[in-house]
């Protein structure tokens, strides 16, 4: 027997088609049993297509044809039909045409599915998760992977264009820092010995340069043994990058390029160049090294004038080198159950609490914390924040870096109850001049805010050791609409800085040979001056596809507890495995 072929998608036919003669194959979407006529919607990764049984041109056929249920798997030969006036099906591609089925074969059949395959579905996620693949088939779903699918490929090409070449590197690696904890993997031929699955490829593309591979890239999966948040996966997928003798310019040029392209694919037009803020301004106006610039609300210090102050809590705090700052939120008449609500919210996450002052639509001010203070103070607050009528100012006191985060917080948690940010809108920004370092109470000890391989500014350097904390690095951050996209530096190409980093980290000389010893040892025989970034892709696929979760963007991801419910890992494995590796497992 001749093999059945295929000859179209269930996507692609239209009224040009007429008469022709077309074999296709998919699922069964719907079926309509109108009597002598039975109608069933047949759908494929393209399209969905009308197919028609009529039981007077063919009974057997029309009696097979009954026995089709939603999700069987089916092949129909026909001729393509123009559709009579006013049957047409305007939200269907092929909706001007239907397919006279004259034969059909039943592929496969299905059994009833837990949920419907369509768009809208109140099916809990769980669900979703744990019957991925039928999940997988619904049209959104297929909808978001095409996307994902063209933006790797615009990525592949434009940096095939650009001069990168695609190196893969090891999954099996040794831990590199990134900051998390990393997936071991225990070695069964040297018992006792872990493998790491990469935090990010760092090391490897650092010593690519160094390899004379000039410009690198990838699209790689990266691990980090994190507690997940909604946004985070245990494996996620980075574009990853570096090049030799770069400039900050010529990088970001090439970057700017590339999100040009990407977000080209959905109309979207970026600015060239992007706009940059240095890491200072951007937390002094927005409260975030991720700044959502989308709206116009700005944060502002009052320190000075609580300084001034009646005897208060703010001046206390004021005198003794913290902190107050406050935004305005404009036109709010906030009841006190909002502001309860709201000092609630600050709470929430950690605040230690915040002040308001109402400006009420008569007139009237009411301020019942910052009351103490003085009334001249409170006037003095409103006149610098330029607050009117109707608008409440929000004040937080404490010290720099907490205050400010947790004011910026309270910002984009106004911004959602006020609906302030406007849709369409895309701001995409560079955020420079981060600090190298930042000291961990918890550890003691100054920590990297980036990695540790991140160049110091130049003249900041002879401060290294006096003054870690005045130290700014070479590094960015790319962030779209308050969302951190990709982040990157300048790295250290001479070993004798990179001794020195280590050595302000807390790591002994001994320690830094048996963690990076390979490394250092690398930067000593001709490292070129190197740069690069890392891009997130589930994230860039997510907002690309106007979706908000990235686990809609990653065909088989985990729940927040790490699990792949399809699959049912992690799980335990046999007594025989764990032996061969030399484990054992502790109960408690
Ligand atoms: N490896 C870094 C990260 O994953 C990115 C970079 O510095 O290129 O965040």
């Amino acid at each position: 027997m001749e093999e059945l072929q295929r000859t179209h998608t269930c996507g692609e036919l239209t009224a040009a088609n007429q008469g022709l003669e077309v074999v296709l194959m998919g699922w069964v979407n719907r079926w309509r049993d109108h009597g002598q006529l039975l109608f069933v919607d047949l759908r494929d990764r393209d399209g969905m297509t009308q197919l028609v049984f009529n039981a007077e041109n063919n009974a057997d056929l029309h009696r097979l044809a009954k026995t089709l249920r939603s999700e069987f798997v089916i092949a129909a030969r026909g001729q393509v039909r123009v559709r009579g006036k006013g049957l047409e099906n305007p939200n269907l591609k092929t909706g001007e045409i239907e397919v006279v089925a004259g034969q059909l074969w039943v592929l496969s059949d299905a059994k009833t599915t837990p949920f419907p395959i369509e768009d809208e579905i109140t099916t809990s996620e769980e669900l979703r998760l744990k019957y991925r693949y039928l999940d997988l088939r619904r049209p959104k779903m297929q909808e978001n992977f095409r996307m994902r699918h063209r933006i790797t490929m615009t990525i592949r090409d434009y940096m095939d264009g650009q001069g990168f070449w695609e190196v893969e590197t090891p999954i099996l690696t040794k831990s590199t820092p990134e900051g998390a904890r990393d997936y071991l993997v225990p070695s069964r031929l040297q018992r006792g010995s872990f493998y790491a699955l990469p935090q990010s490829p760092q090391l490897f593309k650092q010593i690519l340069m160094i390899s004379g591979f000039d410009k690198y890239f990838q699209i790689v999966k990266c691990f980090r043994d994190e507690d997940l948040r909604a946004d985070r996966q245990p494996e996620f997928t980075q574009i990853d990058i570096e090049m030799s003798f770069p400039s900050r310019e010529t990088l970001f040029k090439m970057i700017e390029g590339m999100m040009s392209e990407v977000f080209g694919l959905n109309g979207i037009k970026m600015p060239r160049p992007l706009p940059r803020i240095s890491f200072q301004e951007s937390m002094d106006r927005y409260g975030s090294d991720k700044p959502d610039t989308r709206f116009e609300v700005f944060l502002q210090d009052f320190t000075e004038i609580f300084k001034a102050a009646d005897a208060s809590v703010f001046r206390e705090m004021a005198e003794t080198g913290q902190t107050v700052r406050g935004l305005v939120a404009p036109k709010t008449s906030y009841s006190r159950k909002t502001l309860d609500d709201i000092a609630a919210f600050v709470k929430q996450i950690g605040g230690a609490g915040v002040a308001w002052i109402k400006l009420g639509e008569e007139g009237t001010t009411s301020a019942p914390v910052v009351k103490n203070a003085g009334a001249a103070a409170v006037e003095a607050v409103i006149k610098k924040s330029g607050a009117e009528k109707g608008d409440t100012i929000f004040l937080m006191a404490g010290p720099t870096e907490a205050t400010l985060n947790y004011l910026g917080s309270l910002r984009i948690e106004l911004a959602r109850r006020e609906n302030w940010i406007p849709a369409g809108k895309w701001n995409m920004l560079w955020v420079v001049d981060f600090p190298l370092l930042e000291f961990d109470t918890s550890e003691n000890r100054w920590v990297s805010r980036h990695h540790p391989f991140t160049a110091p500014v130049d003249e900041d350097l002879p401060l290294l050791e006096s003054h870690p904390e005045r130290i700014r690095a070479k590094a960015y951050d790319l962030v779209l609409n308050g969302t951190e996209i990709g982040g990157g530096s300048i790295r250290i190409h001479r070993s004798d800085i990179q001794s020195r980093i280590f050595k302000v980290l807390g790591f002994t000389e001994p320690e830094a040979r048996d963690k990076f010893g390979f490394f250092l040892e690398a930067l000593e025989f001709g490292t070129p001056p190197h740069g690069g970034i890392a891009l997130g892709l589930d994230r860039m696929v997510m907002i690309l596809s106007g979706q908000s979760s990235i686990r809609d963007v990653i065909a088989f991801p985990k729940t927040a507890r790490a699990v792949d419910l399809m699959s049912g890992s992690p799980s335990p494995v046999s007594d025989q495995q764990l032996r061969e590796l030399g484990i054992q497992i502790r109960k408690n």
